[in-house]
């Protein structure tokens, strides 16, 4: 978030953002924009259709969301009953969540009306909310289909398009969801393509969405957050949880997110932790709605000093604060690493990462070291077991995940079992119900790399998507 060194730093202003913004934004202590922000804010006032290759933390979100307010602010129009000017998509409720979030807070001082809707919470509130037209709305994509297809709102005024975390959206099977939507926009209409990696399905789906775009790209995605010192303990999967608490016991640790692979697994470690006398809570998608805004605003405002999160309840937590990430389990996919430790590195500061890893997952830290292209120190403790010599032949988990070191290995091996998770969601929501929590959650492998919903019970048998038809209100 620093900014490079030089005598002519490029300001706010002087990237032409308005005084009502610039007040915002001095409110929130922004003095200098972030590299994404330099290069993108001119494209997007421009009105140019955009790809920006950039993680969470990089400033992503207000390099979308100042420009799309600027352009709102001086082009004042009413949206249209039931309608949005711009409509922004992420793939998680708690994105989509902080999204809005940061629309309003920039745009406190400009009047503008943002909304956020998403599964698992009231669709009635939600159709009140979008009633009078919005002039920004941010959706997850099967909420957004379900208010499409009740006719709560109709997308034919959208002016600007945001898809947030694309790659993200692909992982969780959104890609059906994306490309129903893409047919009911209007084609003439300003796109902004948000991923942090660019695998071959992401190029496709942008080349759906986008016209002619400008890329900017900032920290590439195989670069571990430079900031955050890391470690790794090899332990006994039975000695995790002693060792846990026995860092936790430090009180340098002042604010903790611990990454569990399963939701099972986060709520077990959670209630240890608990029951040992520590201030934890956990996040995850089996919980409801309520249950996970409230960890989590217990987590930010300092009242709960750990939290333990399943990697998509994790997404898009913007906490300033975190001193630590611990990852109890380590992730099998190895981006999700990067990502993860990036949590405890915002805003400037710097932050400390520590890896768990048991026998079994030496060949997610390989995968992980492959990737970052730099060995993560072993730390020793009381618990620890020998680190592998270099030399040592890792054994590679059964399951898809741990063969393969590709962004999307769940994807590429398992095509079959994605498939029907998606016809799943779509069913479900036929049936009007919001999209299944599962499918918003993504919580699909478990610790072996075995596909979670094989694991219950036969997957749902496909049934055609036959969603009422879409187009104008009624
Ligand atoms: P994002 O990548 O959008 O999730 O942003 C990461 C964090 O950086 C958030 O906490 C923002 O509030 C913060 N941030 C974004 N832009 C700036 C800036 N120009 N100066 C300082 N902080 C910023």
């Amino acid at each position: 978030m620093r900014a490079a060194e030089s005598s002519i730093v490029t300001t706010f202003q002087d990237l032409g953002v308005s005084a009502p913004i610039l007040k915002a934004l001095e409110a929130e202590g922004y003095t200098i924009p972030t590299p994404i922000q330099l290069q993108a804010l001119p494209i997007v006032q421009k009105g140019r259709d955009l790809i920006g290759l950039a993680q969470t933390g990089t400033g992503k979100t207000a390099a979308f969301a100042l420009p799309i307010l600027d352009r709102l602010h001086k082009d004042r129009k009413h949206a249209g009953e039931k309608s949005c000017r711009t409509l922004v998509l992420a793939p998680t409720r708690e994105l989509a969540a902080q999204i809005g979030d940061s629309f309003r807070t920039y745009g406190r001082f400009l009047g503008l009306s943002t909304t956020v809707v998403f599964g698992g919470a009231s669709m009635h509130k939600q159709k009140q909310a979008m009633f009078r037209g919005v002039d920004i709305l941010v959706a997850t994509p099967g909420r957004l289909l379900d208010h499409v297809s009740q006719r709560s709102i109709r997308l034919d005024k959208v002016e600007i398009l945001v898809l947030d975390e694309a790659d993200h959206m692909l992982d969780m099977g959104f890609i059906h969801d994306l490309r129903r939507i893409a047919t009911i926009l209007p084609r003439q209409r300003q796109t902004l393509f948000f991923s942090a990696t660019m695998p071959a399905a992401i190029e496709e789906l942008a080349a759906q969405f986008l016209d002619s775009p400008e890329k900017v790209s900032v920290a590439p995605q195989s670069t571990t957050a430079e900031r955050v010192q890391q470690a790794v303990i090899h332990v006994d999967q039975s000695k995790k949880q002693d060792l846990l608490h026995a860092l936790l016991a430090d009180k340098s640790v002042k604010r903790a997110l611990v990454f569990a692979r399963t939701k099972h697994g986060a709520d077990r470690v959670a209630k240890k932790l608990e029951s040992g006398g520590f201030n934890a809570d956990a996040i995850h998608g089996n919980k409801s709605q309520g249950q996970r805004t409230r960890a989590l605003d217990g987590f930010k405002k300092g009242q709960t000093r750990i939290l333990v999160a399943t990697e998509v309840a994790a997404r898009g937590i913007d906490v300033d604060d975190i001193s630590h990430v611990i990852n109890y389990d380590l992730p099998n996919v190895p981006e999700q690493y990067v990502h993860r430790i990036g949590r405890t590195a915002r805003a400037g500061a710097g932050g400390i990462a520590i890896s768990f890893c048991a026998p079994d997952e030496r060949a997610y830290l390989k995968d992980i070291e492959r990737l970052t292209k730099q060995a993560v120190p072993v730390m020793e403790t009381d618990m620890s077991l020998r680190a592998p010599r270099a030399d040592e032949r890792v054994q590679r988990p059964k399951g898809p995940a741990g063969r393969s070191s590709s962004p999307h290995p769940a994807r590429k091996h398992a095509p079959k079992k994605h498939h029907a998770s998606e016809a799943h969601g779509a069913a479900h929501a036929k049936q009007g119900h919001a999209p299944s929590r599962a499918r918003d959650e993504g919580d699909r492998r478990d610790r072996k790399g075995n596909s979670v919903w094989s694991n219950n019970g036969p997957a749902p048998k496909y049934r055609k998507q036959t969603r009422k038809p879409l187009g104008a209100p009624r």
